[in-house]
């Protein structure tokens, strides 16, 4: 347990598998009250029972990110149920990696749905609330692709660029409201996150590449546990984080 942590009411979207999964898991270890967000209802739901019966609190409450109600219904289950919200981690996203040349239209908006309209519903939703509590933290999360680019990935990395200039003005903004900002930026992490790349020779190359070197979601986790567990005059701004054996 964590006296930082315990007791923290945490929404996380993406709880469904990979990063924020492994979050949940480990923060509800911790203490926190858990609010699990995803499409996948039958996955966060699995994993509030599971959960629940470890002796932790969680509630499942399946969203979409790219539905501005849902993101809005999310938080305020949240808000109903455990009377507050601490943090809002924004952690949703997917990277279907194509050059450009390919034209992979629907995926490119898929992504600036995902990985930018979905932080920014997240921000809206739960911004009132900490305003109004005068305290709250907002975790968004970027990537080692919001550092660079490489080719194959500018769509990507342009969304996670977005985030970590939106999360940079956000900081700047919610000073008055003693609200707390970080922005992860993680390198390669074994999760799902693959799986999605619908060009199967990018998806071939890029899983040889990252699997190779990708770290476990636990790193993530833990990342997120040290900017919630500081004091609440410390505000950690930003996070980078690669595998030892990572270059780019
Ligand atoms: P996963 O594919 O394992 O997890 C992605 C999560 O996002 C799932 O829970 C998925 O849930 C959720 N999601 C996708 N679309 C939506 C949507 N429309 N509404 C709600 N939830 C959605 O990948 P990761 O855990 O790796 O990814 C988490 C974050 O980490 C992403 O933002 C990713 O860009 C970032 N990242 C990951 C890195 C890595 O190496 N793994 C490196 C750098 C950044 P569901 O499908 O059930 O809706």
């Amino acid at each position: 347990m964590s006296q930082r942590i315990e007791n923290k009411v945490v929404v996380i979207t993406g709880a469904s598998s990979g990063l924020g999964e492994a979050t949940a898991r480990h923060l509800a270890a911790q203490g926190a009250t858990v609010v699990l967000a995803a499409r996948r209802a039958d996955r966060i739901e699995g994993l509030a029972k599971e959960l629940i019966a470890a002796g932790h609190k969680a509630k499942a409450v399946p969203t979409d990110v790219t539905d501005q109600d849902q993101v809005k219904n999310l938080v305020e289950v949240a808000v109903q149920e455990f009377d507050r919200i601490d943090v809002m981690l924004n952690n949703a996203g997917l990277m279907p990696l194509a050059p450009l040349e390919r034209l992979k239209v629907d995926e490119w908006d898929r992504m600036i749905d995902v990985n930018i309209k979905g932080v920014l519903y997240g921000v809206a939703a739960a911004l009132p609330y900490m305003k109004a509590q005068r305290s709250g933290h907002i975790i968004n999360v970027s990537s080692v692709y919001g550092h660079v680019v490489d080719p194959g990935a500018a769509v990507y990395c342009a969304t996670k660029f977005a985030v970590r200039a939106l999360s940079e003005g956000l900081r700047k903004e919610v000073k008055p409201y003693n609200i707390r900002t970080t922005v992860i930026s993680p390198g390669a992490v074994s999760t799902e996150l693959l799986e999605h790349i619908s060009e199967k020779d990018i998806q071939q190359g890029t899983k040889d590449f990252v699997g190779k070197i990708a770290v476990g979601p636990d790193t993530f986790a833990r990342a997120v546990a040290f900017a919630i567990n500081e004091p609440d005059d410390v505000d950690i701004n930003e996070i980078l984080f690669r595998p030892t054996a990572q270059l780019v």
